[in-house]
């Protein structure tokens, strides 16, 4: 897996509802550690499974550190069980390259999950964590960042986007 196996906006994998993890085995653990490599090499901070063409349920984070150490996360199934407040962050996509836009999220989640080894997970979290979640799980239905923006910024980017479909799968 490499960067040339990110799917880019107009692949239609990126539009599909990903399927639930069901086997917790060591093919996953294999696939999350090079979804992990590619995200590095691709300086991503998230990679969702659908977006290398994958369509089940789980994504990879590296979470940066100040000791400039990547904390690797895996989330398996996740679905969110509450958020509070709002806030707008801007984001970008390895699946939608040199397209960055404020994006407004709620600001603190809380969610349930499983790990490699489908043992299931509660936790909260808010900031740069709860942002790249909500991200990555959009992935996971089919969502992209720029669905969520208002028609009117969404019209300035059709031309932009529109030219991205056109070289994805060429
Ligand atoms: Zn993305």
């Amino acid at each position: 897996m490499s960067k040339n196996d990110i799917c880019i906006y107009g692949d239609l994998v990126l539009k599909q509802k990903a399927a639930p993890v069901v086997e917790f085995d060591e093919k996953l653990k294999q696939t999350a550690d090079e979804m992990f490599e590619t995200m590095i090499e691709t300086d991503g901070i998230g990679l969702a499974a659908p977006q290398v063409d994958i369509s089940k349920a789980f994504l990879v984070i590296g979470m940066p550190h100040d000791n400039e150490e990547v904390e690797r996360l895996f989330f398996a199934n996740p679905e969110i069980l509450e958020t509070r407040g709002e806030i707008g962050l801007e984001e970008g996509c390895l699946s939608i390259p040199g397209i960055r836009e404020e994006v407004v999220r709620p600001e603190w989640i809380r969610l349930r999950y499983q790990d490699l080894q489908g043992r299931l997970h509660e936790m909260e979290t808010d900031g740069l964590l709860a942002r790249v979640l909500q991200h990555e799980i959009d992935h996971l239905n089919g969502i992209l960042f720029t669905d969520r923006l208002s028609p009117a910024k969404r019209g300035l980017l059709k031309g932009a986007l529109e030219k991205l479909a056109n070289s994805a799968g060429t």
